[in-house]
């Protein structure tokens, strides 16, 4: 919702804050929203970061920036300020009430995977092997997601 540009600024600068080091940022993607489709389309980058922070600790700080940002937790698939979401952490399997990493989702989700593939086409999801691109050619996607170029 709102400048969707200067939401993902704004995120990235408050992550800056919370010890978490960004290396590298992917372009803009633009996606049609999955669910409720009476919404504008979001805009999604994939970021590449380095902390000391544990893995409930990330999640703890981005959690606290999504609420910083004013995000409200309303429909699951409804608009929002601010959604951030830990894909990996390292090569971690995690599987506790609050956090599951590599994120489940991620397989099923065109506008994550485009973005990973550019900052990390090498990594391979340590349960699966396979790589970002890998999993774009295994799945069957339907939704529209574009690249708007360089994220600035
Ligand atoms: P969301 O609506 O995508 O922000 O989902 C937030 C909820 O997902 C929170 O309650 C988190 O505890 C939980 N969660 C589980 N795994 C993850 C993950 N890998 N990244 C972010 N949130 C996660």
């Amino acid at each position: 919702m709102g400048n969707r540009r200067e939401n993902l600024k704004q995120a990235i600068f408050l992550m800056g804050q919370k010890a978490i080091v960004i290396e590298v940022v992917s372009a803009l993607y633009e996606s049609e929203p999955v669910g409720l489709k009476t919404q504008p389309d979001f805009y999604n980058i994939a970021l590449k970061a380095a902390t000391d922070l544990n893995a409930d600790e990330l999640l703890t700080a981005v959690q606290s920036i999504e609420l910083d940002m004013g995000r409200i937790k309303a429909e699951k698939w409804g608009p929002r300020i601010i959604d951030i979401d830990i894909l990996f952490y390292g090569s971690k399997i995690i599987k506790s009430k609050k956090l599951i990493v590599p994120h489940p989702e991620m397989t099923k989700r065109l506008f994550v995977l485009k973005p990973l593939v550019e900052i990390a086409p090498d990594f391979s999801h340590p349960a699966t092997g396979l790589t970002a691109a890998d999993m774009i050619r295994n799945g069957s996607f339907t939704e529209k997601v574009d690249c708007l170029g360089e994220f600035r």
